[in-house]
């Protein structure tokens, strides 16, 4: 059985659930599939998943500490933004996530993210703060394929990165261990569920936008680097 609860079904080659610990203190959420990712069926493995990789690793952080995943769970054709219609529709998979999961801290990755607790706000205004939301503390960042096609602002998601490394310590007196242990009693994990991710079955990148237009972040997360050429785009 495959989701289809809206139109980016059509053209995926697979869903992207999303991918971590299921005790993961922290889960990041990204905007949708790539390329590579609808390939592989796996979230930020891209230019931008990368890049990804290496901040967390700057904060002491493996993949496996935590928990990727996305607005929408398939990737919107040629990378174009995802719809309202389709974040909607496929929300109820990042609520979930979330009820199971537990986080302590969720850091929305862009706009399109961030919208989904902040609808109207502005990515620049709002990153690198922590908003206390009830049961988790939100910390919203900068995409980082925004500094894949921005260099300017590649420091500046780096600096966010160790403030939210501080933020980590700050969870207790064991800092990053208290988040990386935590645990969500016996919680079923439907994010990682087998029959999750068959309902689901099924791409990113971005154009350069001047910073005035979104706060230095591009259309969308996703990298135009991790596209092939044009011609093999058509396939989809
Ligand atoms: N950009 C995103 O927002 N998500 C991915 O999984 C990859 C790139």
């Amino acid at each position: 059985m495959s989701c289809k609860d809206c139109d980016l079904c059509r053209e995926r080659t697979s869903a992207v659930p999303g991918e971590g610990s299921p005790h993961a203190g922290i889960m990041f959420v990204g905007e949708g599939p790539g390329f590579n990712e609808d390939k592989q069926g796996r979230p930020f493995i891209g230019a931008a998943g990368n890049f990804l990789t290496n901040l967390l690793a700057s904060i002491g952080l493996r993949r496996e500490d935590v928990f990727i995943t996305n607005m929408v769970k398939c990737r919107p054709p040629k990378n174009r933004d995802p719809l309202s219609e389709e974040m909607d529709a496929c929300r109820h998979y990042l609520d979930e996530q979330i009820a199971e999961i537990m986080p302590k801290i969720i850091v929305p990755l862009g706009r399109h993210a961030l919208a989904r607790w902040f609808p109207g706000e502005s990515i620049g205004k709002l990153r690198a703060q922590p908003k206390n939301f009830g049961a988790f503390t939100l910390f919203p960042l900068y995409h980082p394929a925004a500094a894949l096609h921005n260099g300017g602002l590649r420091s500046t998601i780096e600096e966010d990165f160790t403030k939210l490394g501080a933020l980590l310590a700050s969870f207790g007196s064991q800092g990053l261990q208290t988040i990386k242990s935590y645990k969500v009693g016996s919680a079923a994990l439907l994010a990682v569920e087998p029959e999750t991710i068959a309902e689901l079955e099924s791409d990113a990148e971005i154009p350069t936008t001047p910073e005035s237009a979104l706060e230095s972040e591009p259309q969308t997360g996703r990298d135009k680097a991790d596209d092939p050429p044009s011609q093999q785009l058509s396939m989809f």
